[in-house]
């Protein structure tokens, strides 16, 4: 069994006093761990018919990308306002101060698709929430999420659950 825990670097006051960054990048430069990570994110959701893989920008294309391929299904990226080239929709989410946008092609994601969405972590659910906004638009099936790590006290996996949506994370941290 893979300590993801162990592989993840923690940075206190990063990006500003009070936060616990929980950084995954040592975990994705772990080879053995990586692979087991992408394994583990993907096998609750292997019997779940995923037609495709929405992975949020920009940790989420890393895991997202590997994900899809583990499921054999297609990738859409979720990208921040003004990436994407062809036409778009955007959903709105709060930050701390203000508020962003993350934005998917308008045809990436057909009536009917069922689809996993895939970050590195879940804190309040903000993000997780503007993708299923956004999926759920253009007709297809929110059909699981799955990250890295859950930050339970900031309750974002709970409230996607009570849509009623199957969620998965590999670890859970106490705290911000
Ligand atoms: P939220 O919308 O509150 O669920 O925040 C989730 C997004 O913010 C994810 O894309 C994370 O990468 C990032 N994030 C939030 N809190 C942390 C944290 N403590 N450490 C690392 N990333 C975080």
């Amino acid at each position: 069994m893979t300590d993801f825990k162990q592989l993840i670097r923690t940075i206190p006051d990063y990006p500003k006093p009070g936060i616990m960054f929980r950084d995954i990048t040592t975990l994705l430069g772990n080879g053995p761990g990586f692979r087991a990570a992408v394994a583990a994110m993907a096998s609750p959701f292997a019997s779940a018919g995923i037609e495709a893989v929405a992975g949020i920008e920009a940790r989420g294309f890393i895991l997202g990308g590997a994900v899809a391929d583990r499921l054999g299904c297609g990738f859409v990226p979720l990208r921040k306002k003004g990436k994407l080239p062809w036409k778009t929709i955007g959903e709105e989410y709060a930050l701390e101060y203000g508020v962003d946008i993350i934005e998917m092609h308008l045809d990436a994601i057909h009536p009917g698709q069922k689809i996993l969405i895939v970050d590195d972590l879940i804190a309040t659910g903000g993000t997780a929430d503007a993708a299923v906004r956004l999926i759920e638009r253009s007709g297809g099936k929110v059909a699981g999420a799955t990250f890295i790590v859950d930050l339970p006290d900031l309750a974002g996996m709970t409230k996607l659950q009570a849509r009623g949506i199957p969620c998965h994370a590999l670890v859970a941290f106490a705290g911000h």
